[in-house]
């Protein structure tokens, strides 16, 4: 597998009158071209500022962070790289600059210099990639949260990312919007091979990912597929982070001396305990 992002043993600290706090403390990190990585952890514990490290926003400290080689270190590459690793925040309403779906969409593209015949079918292509493209003359103003957040996605998409990064971008939806985002984000990552990072602190987000990232303190706790960090609960614990409600059910069951497998999901869950009967 291809390494997209490469981050080797990278150092960041906020500096302001009161002292410098360290958010970032020595993370070495791989993500491999076209997989689905999920970065959990509490409030504080260095995400987003992770987030930012990756598409050249911030540079380290120290260590290094190459993006599809470059180090983002390197000025003259930076716009390459920040058009590379597309960043999706929390709040969708922050995320809108135009009246109309349409060339809110194409505002990013333009800014990059495309040509009008190209930018027309990126916006097609971004708005049908988030299945938003019978809103496309719509105002933004009036959809749900999800339909927003979606928005936000494709016009991040016109601008034709390797990566997707989405920062907590699920957490002010409604379950509804979140689904909505979620699948939307999956299909990018199946269909159109874009190499998904998604940011949450819903564990129910990570379980099918390929690969999940548990942040602590600013240092990678633990990483792994989702039942590899799942079967460490102690580790979860520390973290604060609460475990899927069917792992957490089928760790009660194994207490009580059933002999069910650890399951992530409910569905898992529900068959192993049919087969006790
Ligand atoms: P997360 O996204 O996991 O909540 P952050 O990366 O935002 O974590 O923050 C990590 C640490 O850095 C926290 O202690 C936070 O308060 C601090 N921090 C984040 N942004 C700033 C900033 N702009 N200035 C000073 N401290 C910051
Ligand atoms: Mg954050």
């Amino acid at each position: 597998m291809e390494k997209i992002i490469e981050v080797k043993n990278a150092f960041y600290s906020y500096k302001s009158e009161d002292g410098t706090l360290d958010a970032v403390n020595g993370i070495s990190l791989d993500i491999e071209r076209g997989s689905f990585t999920v970065f959990l952890g509490h409030n504080g514990s260095g995400k987003s500022t992770l987030a930012k490290l990756l598409n050249g926003f911030l540079v380290p400290d120290s260590g290094d962070v190459f993006v599809d080689g470059v180090n983002t270190k390197v000025e003259e590459r930076v716009f390459e790289i920040r058009s590379k690793v597309g960043l999706v925040f929390q709040n969708p309403d922050n995320q809108m600059v135009a009246s109309i779906i349409e060339d809110d969409i194409a505002f990013g593209p333009e800014n990059l210099g495309i040509p009008r015949e190209e930018i027309v079918e990126r916006v097609d292509w971004a708005l049908n990639a988030v299945g938003m493209n019978a809103y496309r003359t719509h105002t933004p103003f009036k959809l749900s949260g999800g339909q927003k957040q979606r928005i936000a996605i494709a016009g991040i998409l016109a601008m034709k990312p390797t990566v997707l990064i989405l920062d907590e971008s699920t957490s002010m939806l409604d379950p509804q919007g979140r689904k909505e985002v979620l699948e939307t984000v999956r299909a990018l990552n199946k269909e159109q091979g874009i190499t998904v990072i998604l940011i949450t602190h819903y564990m129910d987000e990570a379980l099918d990912a390929d690969n999940v990232v548990v942040l602590h303190e600013g240092k990678i706790l633990i990483q792994g597929t989702p039942r590899e960090i799942f079967a460490k609960k102690e580790l979860i614990s520390k973290t604060k982070l609460e475990l899927p409600v069917a792992a957490y059910i089928s760790y009660r069951l194994l207490g009580e001396g059933y002999d069910v497998p650890l399951s992530l999901i409910d569905d898992e869950l529900v068959e192993s305990i049919c087969r006790l009967r």
